[in-house]
């Protein structure tokens, strides 16, 4: 969106003084996600009543989401803008056409050919593979929000990689709802195997990672090409969810707990040293305490690396919202806490067992208030996961300095230079 509105020359700014048109870009696969937004919207429209600003376009899954209910509970905004109307925003934005809303369901995909602005800092992009996703867990409504899974061309995707590493781009990121079911839905022997073997070739790129894979897509020939990528870094996300049977198979995950064991260890026999990181429910519906017993044996097995924990919520409009068992928000939240108290132990002695060791790093950012350089190892991804601090200032952004860690926070690791890098 950024792109098309600054091809189409509109100056973009990040802050609300002085805009003449706010874009409001939404999350709503639950409904935390969605209060937030309308209270963004509120504060919106709060500015344009006030004459601070003169239009208000709300753009994302709310409006996918609600496309009956939202006009007619924000009359006062200008325009709604589907994923469908992406491309279109610049004319929107001027008031030339309207954000026409349906209950369609999406069906637009990034391309190559669409102007980009990279919001990240200049040496690292995501890069997104896909759209939609057709696994159907009965707990999320995101099949419904974004549609069904359709995959880039290989080509499309390659050249965007090539454009952004001529731009200077060294690390990137594959995004997709599911990155493991890439290319299953053109048929034609797409895959995202072939897609790193194809990356791994384009110069200047330095690493690249993928997050979100669904434990179901690692298959063997997965693993070696991650394993044999010169490129691929070696860190997963792989969102397990949980470890029981039966809790798994009421998500509708497709996998057993011993399933998803038997992958992670080949993923960490085949690929030594390989960063893990994971996302886990707590408190889905007939969730039992030997259940969460089982998950936290399943965490102490598995040690990942980085964990996110969220607890279940009854989204309306998907199956598991109506089960029997629904967990009361407390015991939810207690066991939400005892799983990442543990994983603090866990992330602790991960990282400790780190020190002494060399690292390729990233350099981020100068910290001027903590008088620190964030950087990174290939085994922490940007935004989610943890740091490595290094006290100096004078390492250039983007540059792949050498470190031996030198002390172990519970999330974040100490490195010591010791051989500056090029970019
Ligand atoms: S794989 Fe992820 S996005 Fe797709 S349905 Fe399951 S939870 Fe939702």
């Amino acid at each position: 969106m950024v792109g098309c509105l600054a091809a189409a020359g509109l100056a973009v700014t990040t802050r609300l003084d002085g805009a003449d048109t706010v874009v409001i870009n939404t999350c709503a696969f639950i409904r935390p996600a969605v209060e937030e937004a309308e209270n963004a919207i509120r504060e919106a429209l709060a500015w344009k009543a006030a004459g601070r600003v003169s239009r208000v376009i709300v753009a994302g899954c709310l409006p996918q989401r609600f496309p009956l209910v939202l006009p007619a509970q924000f009359p006062e905004v200008d325009a709604f803008l589907r994923l469908d109307d992406f491309p279109r925003i610049a004319e929107i934005a001027r008031g030339e056409a309207p954000g026409v809303i349906t209950r369609d369901l999406p069906s637009w995909l990034p391309d190559h050919r669409l102007p980009r602005v990279i919001s990240t800092p200049p040496f690292r992009a995501y890069l997104k593979l896909a759209e939609g996703c057709s696994n159907h867990c009965r707990y999320c409504l995101i099949p419904k929000i974004r549609g069904e899974l359709r995959s880039r061309e290989p080509d499309s995707i390659l050249r965007e990689a090539r454009r952004l590493a001529r731009r200077g781009v060294r690390e990137i990121t594959l995004i997709a709802q599911d990155a493991t079911a890439y290319g299953r839905d053109r048929k034609d022997g797409t895959g995202l195997t072939g897609l790193l073997e194809m990356l791994d070739k384009v110069p200047g790129l330095k690493w690249i990672r993928i997050l979100y894979a669904h434990p179901r897509g690692l298959t063997g020939e997965l693993i070696a090409a991650m394993a044999g990528a010169e490129k691929v870094v070696p860190y997963l996300d792989v969102p397990v969810q949980h470890a029981s049977d039966r809790i798994l198979k009421a998500m509708g995950r497709g996998m057993t707990g011993k399933e998803i064991r038997r992958r992670l260890l080949q993923l960490r026999k085949r690929i030594p040293g390989i960063a893990l990181r994971t996302t886990l429910m707590v408190g889905f519906p007939g969730e039992t305490a030997q259940d969460f017993r089982g998950l936290l044996d399943f965490i102490r097995e598995v040690e990942f690396d980085h964990l996110g924990a969220f607890g279940y919520f009854p989204e309306e409009g998907t199956p598991a919202a109506r089960l029997p068992g629904q967990v009361p928000e407390k015991l939810k939240e207690e066991r939400k806490a005892e799983l990442l108290s543990l994983q603090a132990e866990i992330s602790r002695s991960r990282n400790e067992s780190r020190i002494g060791r060399e690292y390729e790093v990233l350099i981020e950012v100068f910290d001027p208030d903590q008088k620190i350089t964030i950087a990174r190892t290939p085994g922490q991804a940007p935004e989610i996961d943890g740091i490595t601090k290094i006290y100096r200032d004078d390492l250039l952004p983007g540059s792949f300095p050498r470190v031996r860690i030198a002390e172990a926070l519970v999330y974040d690791l100490v490195g010591e230079i010791i051989e500056t890098g090029g970019q």
